[in-house]
């Protein structure tokens, strides 16, 4: 049969458990009034319907009681992030005393690495990828500068062989074995933002581990996307935003994770602020830190609660789903039909730089166009309807995204760069 016919697709999205999720969103419309075919929920995801009522209600809240909203209403400010803790601990596979939310994600990354980057003149690497989210890459090399040691010593880049695109775990291995003793820190991303890796983040934690090194991972594409067990795997520290897969609005707030056997460790150093002390006698205003006994610790300052609430919406929406497993499972099959439409009709024109096996892959493909000029693909692409992103110097990036795609999107989605590549 052939699966590149709009009945195919449809047939798959009445067989789809979680279809009705995309009624739960917003899906921007294009100028003729039909649905975009959005696949950029890899840079920002959708806003839920929930979202406005979350933030409505805070926002109430603060109009009648000002102050006493801190103590007062289903939600109270105060304990706000609290609310948060068991939803997101699943998304990540940690405990609730694991994970908080709080800051933006390179920030978070940084605390982070003010306790967990302790190089010494033996000891001063981190290991990370060659072509890391700049980020990520600006802010080693601030904390490797800071820490008085050079930039071109210190910092451990890891790219792919030659004439591959990806990096391959057992080289990442291997470098860990031979090199480990000097590396302090490994600091890796769950899934690749280029190419649409996702890390063996287990083996690369257990091989860190073997040779004393810290071992942390940024999130950013992993968070709402993968199934994870961070406790389990031993992961010393992670770090997400919420508005990519998670769906909680442009530059809402990050997650963080510490593993809880951190947690009562007082030799580790912290940058300190209030949020961080004890709940119980924070309040008293005392001089003497006493920190949380849990990843709160590391919190600084009273959040923002309208950004909480809007990650409150999002979380709300993938438990109405059935959780992380639930999504995950339908995007496992939306992108396995995706890719498999894509080669069927493109292959001669196109190549996927995304690894094909599950384990190596989420709800990203990166696609590279072989004939004529990627960013003039994609600007056509883009003018009939499609958003998704062009990375320079020929990548196209497509999420297709549990939540609220559907394979009646992928469907149109190879439609439309077909005939663009004719
Ligand atoms: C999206 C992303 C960021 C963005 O950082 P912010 O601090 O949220 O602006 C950082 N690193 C990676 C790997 C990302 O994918």
């Amino acid at each position: 049969m052939n699966k590149f016919t709009l009945e195919y697709a449809q047939q798959l999205d009445a067989q789809d458990p979680i279809a009705h999720m995309r009624d739960e969103f917003y899906i921007p419309k294009q100028d003729n009034g039909e649905d975009e075919i959005y696949l950029c929920g890899n840079s920002l995801g959708l806003q839920p319907k929930k979202t406005s009522e979350y933030l409505n209600y805070e926002l109430s809240q603060w109009q009648k009681l000002g102050v006493k909203g801190h103590f007062s209403g289903d939600y109270p400010w105060m304990p706000y992030h609290e609310f948060l803790a068991d939803e997101s601990a699943k998304l990540v596979g940690a405990k609730p005393s694991e994970v908080v939310c709080m800051n933006s994600l390179t920030a978070n990354l940084h605390f982070m690495m003010v306790s967990f980057y302790q190089p010494s003149a033996k000891r001063h690497k981190i290991l990370i990828e060659d072509h890391a989210f700049p980020s990520d890459h600006y802010a080693v090399e601030s904390q490797v500068k800071f820490h008085g040691y050079d930039p071109k010593e210190s910092m451990l880049l890891v790219k792919p062989r030659d004439g591959e695109d990806t990096i391959r775990t057992s080289d990442l291995l291997k470098i860990i074995e031979e090199q480990g003793d000097e590396i302090a820190l490994i600091m890796l991303p769950g899934v690749q933002y280029y190419t649409g890796e996702v890390f063996d983040m287990q083996a690369i934690t257990q091989a860190g581990h073997a040779k004393g090194c810290k071992v942390g991972f940024d999130l950013a594409h992993a968070a709402g996307n993968l199934v994870m067990s961070l406790h389990d795997w031993q992961v010393d520290f992670a770090a997400w935003c919420s508005y990519k897969y998670l769906n909680s609005g442009p530059g809402s707030v990050a997650g963080c994770f510490v593993h809880e056997k951190h947690h009562d460790n007082k030799d580790l150093p912290r940058f300190a602020g209030w949020w961080g002390h004890d709940k119980e006698t924070r309040f008293e205003m005392e001089n003497t830190f006493i920190p949380m006994q849990s990843t709160e610790a590391w919190q600084l300052s009273n959040p923002p609660i309208l950004s909480l609430a809007a990650i409150r919406a999002s979380l709300d929406t993938v438990k109405m789903a059935g959780g992380i497993e639930t999504l995950r499972k339908k995007s496992i099959k939306l992108s396995a039909y995706l890719r498999e439409i894509l080669m069927q009709e493109l292959s001669s024109q196109i190549s996927i730089i995304t690894p094909e096996s599950e384990e190596q892959s989420g709800a990203q493909l990166s696609i590279i166009v072989n004939t004529g000029d990627g960013k003039i693909i994609f600007d056509e692409i883009e003018a009939k309807g499609v958003t998704c992103d062009f990375r320079h110097p020929n990548v196209i990036r497509v999420a297709p995204v549990p939540l609220y795609n559907s394979y009646t999107d992928a469907y149109q989605f190879v439609s439309i760069l077909k005939e663009a590549l004719v």
